[in-house]
């Protein structure tokens, strides 16, 4: 008996090995327990079979880039040879809406919180300390409380403002070109990361001097794809990559030398997922900047909060879509 009791602790984290050792995208997994962990009750039910229970969440971390400022059809024009084949290989769509006002600061914290801008109130864009931190439950907070290490390397100072300083382990702002940000965050690459927000600002800098979609954005749109055959690189060399959910998507468009506005050119943005779990596809559901906290969560295996506006984007993962974000009012 007292054999048995040495015998079943060992047996059991040999099992525990094993499992953890199963590729988290492999096809025949289904993040099911954090599938029912996000459905509402009020979700129809499902007449299938229950399919056995996943050991394991598809993602071991998660990688969010936004562009700032970047139009999906800009991705032709610059052009964008890595990010283009990178989408041979992800779930995306060219369709995806940013929140109203289509500004930096409230659509990032959108994206990064999961709620529209009348719940986590951020309603200005500049760095302005005295407001403070988005006072609502982040992606960041909900990664940090679970352990995991978290990361933000931003070119716009008033980033900081999506979430506590507590809530980031690495926090870096570098006012400088999306290549130098990238170079930065390689020479110090946080292996152990297990949630990282990169933010490239050059194209909307540059839209804003010269125009949308004007040959000097384009130009370094171009440069922000070698940026990411670059981390795509390091992801490689790390053997990283597989298990890591990214996701490339931008703040909002821009028409003129503008945005801010409810227009299609302000309000489209990319939503580009690969890695860990994603089936590639290009998605037809719709999908909000706030449905990327829900789905970076729900890869981490993290418990979505019930306040959140996002849902994850079950497609990108070929699950059936079981309910898809309503979308934040305009
Ligand atoms: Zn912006």
């Amino acid at each position: 008996m007292s054999r048995l009791r040495i015998l079943f602790p060992a047996i059991l984290l040999s099992v525990l090995a094993c499992q953890s050792q199963v590729p988290p995208e492999a096809p025949t997994e289904t993040p099911t327990a954090a599938l029912a962990a996000t459905i509402p009750p009020t979700a129809t039910p499902t007449l299938e079979p229950t399919p056995p229970p996943t050991p394991a969440p598809p993602a071991r971390r998660a990688l969010i880039l936004s562009i700032d400022g970047f139009r999906p059809d800009a991705i032709p024009l610059a052009p964008m040879p890595n990010l283009t084949a990178l989408m041979q290989a992800s779930a995306y769509s060219l369709t995806a809406q940013t929140v109203y006002p289509s500004a930096t600061l409230p659509a990032h914290t959108s994206m990064l919180s999961g709620q529209c801008p009348d719940k986590h109130g951020v309603d200005w864009n500049d760095y302005i300390p005295e407001n403070g931190y988005a006072p609502v439950t982040d992606l960041f907070d909900l990664a940090h409380a679970a352990g995991l290490q978290t990361v933000m390397y931003v070119g716009k100072e008033k980033l900081r403002q999506i979430t506590e300083p507590e809530s980031t382990d690495i926090f870096e702002y570098i006012n400088d070109r999306d290549l130098v940000i990238t170079e930065t965050l390689i020479q110090n690459f946080p292996a152990d990361f297990g949630l990282m927000f990169v933010h490239f600002p050059t194209a909307d800098w540059m839209g804003h001097e010269y125009g949308w979609l004007s040959g000097e954005q384009l130009s370094v749109l171009f440069r922000a794809d070698e940026a990411i055959a670059s981390l795509l690189a390091e992801l490689d060399s790390r053997g990283m990559r597989d298990e890591t959910l990214l996701i490339i998507t931008a703040d909002h468009g821009g028409h003129g030398a503008a945005h801010g506005s409810s227009l299609p050119e302000d309000m489209t943005i990319p939503w580009i997922a690969s890695g860990a779990g994603i089936q590639p596809a290009v998605l037809e559901a719709p999908i909000t900047t706030v449905d990327t906290a829900a789905t970076a969560a729900f890869a981490l295996g993290l418990p979505i909060p019930a306040e959140w506006d996002g849902v994850p984007v079950y497609e990108a993962f070929g699950l059936p879509v079981e309910n898809v974000s309503v979308g934040c009012s305009k």
